[in-house]
């Protein structure tokens, strides 16, 4: 049987405890998440039945600071996969040093097939349900997949109906109005794209010369996508849920943009332009480019389809795109996978500076949000990429061997309470 997420998280943390000579003791702890919380989510639909949902929030660890992830609805959402998204903000947030730990919350739940008010009630709900354990100085929730600035809007008000004031540090991503950051939207495609330059950049490579495949066209697959040919990339192919394009000339991605902006649930089926041709999203993984973007969900490139992945360059975009089965078959044949924890914190990052920003009640330009994530992708690639020449590694052992020494180091020092 194929290893479940969380198994595939773990399997990944025990390979770099060897790696590190990790305290056997430190290892037990780090292979446990600190806190789970399943709840019941019972929400009046429109048609006045009453559907009760199951939700989650795992608080993975608080050893660097306050938890911190995103909060995901989504119909195949498990406590499993919650753990190990968990997980991976903890390791996530320790490669880009910012202090925070690691959470992350699910609904089981189709949004598609709901209405708005649906989900908003379903939110609220949610919200008071996990309110137990989540804060501003405690664990502080973000968006995820089909999560956005609406939904964290409806918690911070859901919050802050309850504590009789405003709270605005309780969640990031939110809307602008509402103490949101500029720069917050963008902020994850934003580091795929200046990830995806550092890269080219180490191999001397020009982004005018490169094409890319971008898989998944939400929050995080289109901003990449819209960035990076900004900079001179060709995007050849891009999908959804609903297929994918490609074009070996180059998509049109602003025309592709304005396209989603109004259509059903934002995606891209029934797009056409001269040129461009349908294909499947088996078909897009397969395609001829440089750079292969997975920007959509976990588990895409396996040891079934990693063979055939022609792309040289892998910039995860998504969390867990890649399983450590297909991760030793792409090393074999020499491609280079920038990490998850690395080329997806651009969104941890500027919800950090969000928090910031509420907490001093004190906002920032937009340049300058872009310039200080920059600074921080750049460092955190710096090192990635300098340990992973040193010690002869992959990006993906070496973002690991950073972080959870740095996690390791501070359990260490905190010790083991009583
Ligand atoms: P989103 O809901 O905005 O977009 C997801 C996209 O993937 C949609 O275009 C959807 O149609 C597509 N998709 C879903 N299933 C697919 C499939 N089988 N094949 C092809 N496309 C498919 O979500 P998002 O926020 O862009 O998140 C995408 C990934 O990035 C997730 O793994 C998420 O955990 C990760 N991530 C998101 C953020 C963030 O700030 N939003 C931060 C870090 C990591």
């Amino acid at each position: 049987m194929a290893d479940s997420v969380f198994q595939m998280a773990l399997k990944q943390l025990d390979e770099v405890a060897k790696k590190i000579n990790l305290d056997p003791n430190i290892h037990n702890v780090l292979r446990q998440p600190e806190r789970e919380l399943t709840v019941s989510v019972p929400v009046e639909m429109d048609d006045g039945r009453i559907e009760v949902f199951t939700g989650h929030r795992v608080q993975y660890s608080s050893v660097r600071g306050p938890c911190k992830g995103g909060i995901r609805y989504h119909q195949d959402v498990t406590l499993d996969e919650v753990k190990a998204l968990a997980a991976w903000m903890t390791w996530k947030c320790a490669v880009v040093n910012i202090p925070y730990g690691g959470a992350k919350g699910g609904v089981k739940c189709d949004p598609f097939k709901m209405s708005t008010q649906e989900v908003r009630r379903l939110t609220r709900r949610y919200t008071v349900m996990i309110m137990p354990i989540i804060g501003g100085r405690r664990d502080i929730p973000a968006p995820d997949v089909n999560t956005g600035a609406d939904t964290m809007g409806w918690i911070m008000d859901t919050v802050s109906m309850f504590e009789g004031r405003t709270v605005m540090d309780i969640v990031t991503g939110k809307p602008i109005e509402l103490g949101g950051s500029l720069g917050r939207r963008e902020a994850t495609g934003r580091g795929v794209m200046i990830s995806t330059i550092q890269l080219l950049n180490k191999l001397g490579k020009n982004p005018k010369d490169t094409t890319v495949i971008v898989q998944g066209f939400g929050n995080v697959g289109s901003v990449a996508a819209e960035l990076l040919s900004q900079n001179g990339c060709k995007i050849v192919a891009v999908s959804d849920v609903t297929g994918g394009f490609y074009n070996s000339n180059g998509l049109d991605i602003p025309d592709m943009l304005k396209y989603v902006e109004t259509s059903e649930n934002h995606l891209l089926e029934g797009y056409k332009k001269g040129g461009t041709e349908k294909i499947s999203n088996e078909e897009l993984l397969f395609s001829d480019a440089d750079v292969l973007i997975p920007a959509a969900l976990e588990n895409q490139i396996t040891e079934k389809n990693a063979d055939k992945i022609k792309a040289k360059y892998i910039i995860e975009g998504a969390n867990g795109p890649t399983t450590p089965e297909a991760d030793k078959i792409l090393g074999h044949k020499g491609s280079i996978v920038v990490p998850d924890v690395l080329a997806n914190s651009g969104g941890v990052v500027v919800s950090y500076f969000e928090w910031v920003q509420d907490i001093q009640a004190f906002f920032w330009d937009v340049d300058q949000v872009n310039e200080s994530l920059e600074k921080i992708i750049v460092k955190s690639f710096d090192e990635v990429w300098s340990i992973s020449q040193d010690k002869k590694v992959d990006m993906r052992m070496a973002a690991y061997m950073i972080a959870v020494r740095r996690v390791a180091s501070a359990l260490k020092q905190r010790g083991i309470f009583p």
